[in-house]
């Protein structure tokens, strides 16, 4: 890990059940220095293959609703018909330390994180077309059909948001959307108020020492 001098930013990924910004975040976290992803709390049932604190804190509806009294979430929301939410605490220590933080989460929680973090950068993930998003939910395997059909009706809701988020990258060729989300993540390191931040004594020094040639 490289040392930081700056507080990490925040990003937004939404997309539709089954577009594939699981599979992109992770690729991009392995790739990219200073970068996690934050991992949220449901009351869904866990999938064959996932793993309690990995992909998710699973938890129990009564667990869930004391945490949202406690104040303990970023934001939370029900999707699906299961509860979703954001640990407050986790993304505060990660910005602290100076590590950007990655929350994969549904737009009604965007629109939370956008109210409490105006800077945060959002984007939104699209599926190259409906019978390949169906494709990658029955190929990925792991719902059966009674909530495939439910997320694919979900999907068009979900995808009326795509408005309010900054970036739009369409998962058609998985290498190339990764490579938009590498630029994105990149051209905001590169953003004046993170540079300021990151440059502050060069650009100081810069600007108060005498011009070489008088
Ligand atoms: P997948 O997206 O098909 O892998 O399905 P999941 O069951 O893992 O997630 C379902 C939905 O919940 C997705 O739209 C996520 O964006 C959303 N989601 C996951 N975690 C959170 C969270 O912490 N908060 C909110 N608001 N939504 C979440
Ligand atoms: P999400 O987290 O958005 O629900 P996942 O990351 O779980 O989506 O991806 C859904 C399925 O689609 C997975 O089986 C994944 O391997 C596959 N997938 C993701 N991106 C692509 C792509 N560009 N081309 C083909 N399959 C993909
Ligand atoms: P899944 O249960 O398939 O992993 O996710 C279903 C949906 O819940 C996805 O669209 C995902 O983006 C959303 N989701 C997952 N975690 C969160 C979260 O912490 N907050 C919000 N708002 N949505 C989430």
């Amino acid at each position: 890990m490289h040392p930081v001098s700056h507080r990490g930013s925040l990003f937004i990924v939404s997309a539709p059940s089954g577009a594939g910004k699981t599979s992109l975040v992770a690729a991009l976290v392995a790739q990219m220095p200073n970068v996690c992803i934050s991992v949220s709390h449901t009351t869904r049932a866990m999938r064959p293959g996932e793993e309690e604190g990995v992909n998710y804190h699973f938890t129990d509806r009564e667990s869930f609703l004391r945490l949202v009294a406690d104040g303990r979430f970023l934001e939370h929301a029900e999707v699906f018909g299961n509860l979703y939410g954001t640990s407050a605490d986790w993304v505060e220590q990660k910005l602290a330390e100076g590590l950007d933080v990655i929350l994969e989460i549904d737009w009604q929680g965007a629109v939370q994180v956008r109210h409490l973090v105006p800077a945060a950068t959002s984007i939104f993930i699209l599926p190259p077309s409906l019978p390949e998003l169906e494709k990658r939910l029955r190929g990925r395997g792991q719902d059966d059909d009674a909530v495939i059909a439910h997320r694919l009706s979900g999907a068009q809701e979900e995808m009326a948001h795509y408005a309010e988020f900054d970036y739009l990258v369409v998962n058609d060729t998985f290498d190339h959307a990764l490579g938009d989300l590498k630029a994105i993540l990149h051209a905001s390191r590169l953003s004046q108020a993170r540079q300021q931040e990151t440059l502050a004594e060069a650009i100081g020094e810069l600007l108060s020492s005498p011009p070489a040639n008088g």
